[in-house]
């Protein structure tokens, strides 16, 4: 989707820190990061909003999951902790409407978050 700036992100039309990036997924720096690390580990295919995951997608999304734990491990906060984060529309505060996990670590992270 041209005019999705994660889709843009994705096919390196937009800058961004990219941390790791394979056929299916890419990692990439949040541009206004809330903890020292603050990543956000997207599919290359565009998928508006969680909404929009099908069963054939869990395979996706399961991965996704997989490279946020990786990269925390690999950035010292497995034992830690780090936190992952879908936001779903509105309500949630989704600002990007093609789908990105959260990955935060590096402080300690409340909870209930706001
Ligand atoms: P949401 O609020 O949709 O869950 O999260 C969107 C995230 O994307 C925010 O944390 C925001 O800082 C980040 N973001 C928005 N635009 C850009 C951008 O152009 N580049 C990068 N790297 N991150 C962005
Ligand atoms: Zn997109």
């Amino acid at each position: 989707m041209s005019s999705c700036l994660f889709c843009r992100i994705a096919a390196a039309e937009i800058p961004a820190k990219v941390i790791y990036q394979d056929a299916d997924v890419v990692a990439f720096e949040d541009i206004n990061p809330q903890a020292p690390l603050h990543c956000l580990v997207i599919p290359r295919r565009h998928i508006a909003t969680l909404n929009d995951v099908t069963p054939d997608d869990a395979a996706l999304v399961g991965t996704m999951l997989y490279r946020a734990a990786q990269i925390a491990r690999e950035r010292g906060y497995a034992d830690g902790g780090f936190r992952t984060v879908f936001n779903c529309n509105a309500d949630a505060g989704q600002t990007v409407f093609h789908i990105h996990l959260h990955l935060l670590a590096g402080r300690r992270l409340g909870w209930p978050p706001g």
